[in-house]
């Protein structure tokens, strides 16, 4: 994910705050599920979800399959991309609200239809990047991924550029990338 907008942010970070709040809340005072026992993981799937609803209804132009099947053919040439993970994750475009990628599950994958006609290296860094959102998720687990993202995200400010620790990582590797292909052409 990339910069969104100042309202959007502002949201998400209210939305984190009354979390954190909450989870404290929670870890000193079991009780039954309520309104108020929304925490780290709810924050993130309340945006996540709002995506994957918008996006299941998204019919993708003429192309565009064609254009992601090209990126993910090169990251697996270049040695980057496995064919396993290729092969588990769901990859398709969809209008983003803001951004040019989101991972908002695990092994579920968008990337911002404006970038259907990008070129096939140019997609390739932007999925690179993203397939190490995938990675995350696989190594941290579904919860721990999704509250790291939102705790880290309140860390910096709100933001979701390098100041933000697992993007930080996602854009290291997107910059390796983009050296590579670079280097390869
Ligand atoms: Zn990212």
């Amino acid at each position: 994910m990339r910069p969104v907008s100042y309202l959007f942010l502002s949201f998400v970070c209210w939305l984190g705050l009354a979390a954190a709040a909450w989870s404290e809340e929670a870890q000193t005072e079991p009780a039954p599920l309520k309104a108020e026992r929304f925490d780290c993981e709810n924050a993130f799937d309340l945006i996540a979800m709002m995506v994957v609803a918008r996006c299941s209804l998204y019919q993708a132009p003429p192309g565009a399959s064609d254009a992601l099947h090209a990126a993910a053919t090169r990251l697996r040439e270049l040695g980057v991309a496995s064919d396993d993970e290729l092969r588990d994750s769901h990859m398709a475009f969809c209008p983003l609200a803001a951004g040019t990628g989101m991972v908002p599950a695990p092994g579920q994958l968008y990337l911002d239809d404006g970038l259907v006609s990008m070129s096939r290296d140019g997609l390739a860094e932007i999925l690179a990047h993203e397939l190490v959102h995938i990675r995350q998720f696989q190594r941290l687990g579904r919860r721990e991924f999704k509250c790291e993202y939102v705790r880290d995200m309140l860390a910096c400010g709100g933001c979701q550029d390098r100041g933000h620790a697992l993007e930080a990582e996602a854009y290291q590797q997107q910059d390796e990338v983009r050296e590579r292909l670079l280097q390869a052409r």
